[in-house]
């Protein structure tokens, strides 16, 4: 974008260093365990709004829908600064809400593919920059951008004139520690074609599926070099493209663990964990992220609730669950694991099945239901650490030690095929 990189008297940010992005190394974040990146897709409907958060605070924005205002969203989760905006490619269902961000929080750097667009909609953002000049441009060139202990490694885009819109969409690895996130646009087969040609596509826990979902938004060769073990789909309801296609589905069917949809689920937040774990958190549940979710005071069982509410949409059936975790057993944790335990309640009538269901904390640690297993309408199961005798009612993981983190982690329910019922975290 010629006009903007005259606007800007750096073109390359402190925090930036260019690098070949076969060279770059994972970068290890601190020892925290409990450090977490997280990944949040906000449904704004037909578009992409990204917003990623470092275990140290600095964000980074990744397109910004097409026009709703998701500057309320942004401030919901704690937002005072965004460090980093990225203009995948100048379509309105990317850039229609940056103008509005850009006018309402303060943005220390601009990237976008350095090609301009006709639009009124993309005019509006270039005149919003050109009214900020502290915001520093970057033109997406192969670089390695760190926010807080994650890198944002930016992959080679198509040559400038050679490629429509959709196909020079910024492609971003985001990587903290073992976790590893790629975000992609609306990038189609040519694109990801070229991608996979140049061996940059790595192993990846979470993508978001380029291009809504469409069904010229995967190849086989990327998802096969990808193997994400999560997708999104940023997509909005009954849209006019027909996002998602069926055979975008399958594909990701095929090739990873769960597939989560805004508009299905709402917003969608993915927390990343160092050691490569992750949780995937859905709807009213993301904005709980601003106080780091419910905390345990002097009250040694978390009456918090987790949020069927939003897991609902998916999972209709599921909506009347609860898990509560007592997480500090009386004495030492360690010597008394059956102290500790987590509660699963049904609020709702019906008896639940959940015979193959897991439930894991952040480290996944995992307990799985056996066959037959229910919870009766009105009842609860208690899941303890320990070992004992299994009753219908009681259940326990054979553990020696605690699992559940006094601090802080999260009870994460799903169900026999691996797909995430709801979350806890405290
Ligand atoms: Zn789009």
């Amino acid at each position: 974008m010629v006009l903007a990189a005259t606007l800007f008297a750096s073109p390359i940010a402190a925090t930036a260093r260019p690098s070949s992005p076969a060279h770059v190394h994972p970068h290890h974040p601190s020892s925290r365990p409990d450090a977490v990146l997280r990944v949040t897709f906000f449904d704004v409907g037909q578009g992409d709004a990204v917003l990623l958060q470092a275990p140290e605070g600095q964000t980074a924005l990744v397109d910004a829908g097409r026009g709703s205002d998701i500057v309320p969203l942004l401030r919901d989760l704690g937002v005072e600064r965004i460090d980093l905006m990225v203009a995948t490619h100048p379509h309105a269902d990317h850039i229609g809400g940056m103008a509005g961000v850009i006018e309402s929080i303060p943005v220390r750097f601009f990237m976008d593919n350095g090609a301009p667009h006709t639009t009124a909609t993309y005019r509006g953002l270039i005149a919003a920059l050109q009214a900020r000049p502290e915001i520093t441009y970057l033109e997406a060139t192969p670089r390695t951008i760190s926010l807080g202990s994650a890198t944002i490694e930016v992959l080679p885009l198509l040559p400038r004139g050679g490629a429509e819109h959709n196909d020079r969409s910024i492609t971003l690895v985001l990587r903290f520690g073992d976790f590893t996130a790629l975000l992609s646009g609306d990038s189609e087969v040519r694109q990801l074609t070229h991608l996979t040609g140049l061996g940059v596509v790595p192993a990846l826990t979470l993508l978001k599926a380029p291009h809504h979902g469409s069904d010229n938004g995967f190849t086989w060769d990327f998802l096969q070099a990808a193997r994400p073990r999560v997708v999104v789909i940023s997509v909005g309801r009954n849209n006019s493209y027909g996002h998602p296609r069926q055979a975008a589905l399958d594909a990701y069917a095929a090739t990873a663990r769960e597939t989560f949809r805004t508009d299905l689920h709402g917003h969608l937040q993915v927390r990343g964990y160092g050691d490569g774990s992750y949780v995937v958190v859905q709807g009213d549940q993301v904005a709980s992220v601003r106080t780091g979710g419910w905390r345990r005071g002097m009250e040694a069982v978390a009456t918090g609730a987790a949020t069927a509410g939003s897991a609902a949409r998916a999972h209709t059936s599921h909506a009347q669950l609860r898990i509560r975790v007592r997480a500090d057993a009386p004495g030492n944790d360690h010597q008394n694991p059956n102290g500790e335990y987590a509660v699963l309640e049904n609020s709702a009538a019906e008896a639940i099945s959940i015979g193959g269901w897991r439930l894991c904390d952040l480290a996944n640690h995992c307990f799985q239901f056996p066959a037959g297993a229910t919870i009766e309408g009105g009842g609860r199961v208690v899941v303890h650490t320990g070992s004992g005798q299994p009753d219908g009612g009681r259940f326990y993981m054979g553990r020696r030690q605690a699992v559940w983190n006094n601090d802080g982690d999260t009870a994460t329910l799903y169900d026999s095929k691996g797909a995430t019922v709801l979350a806890f975290s405290y």
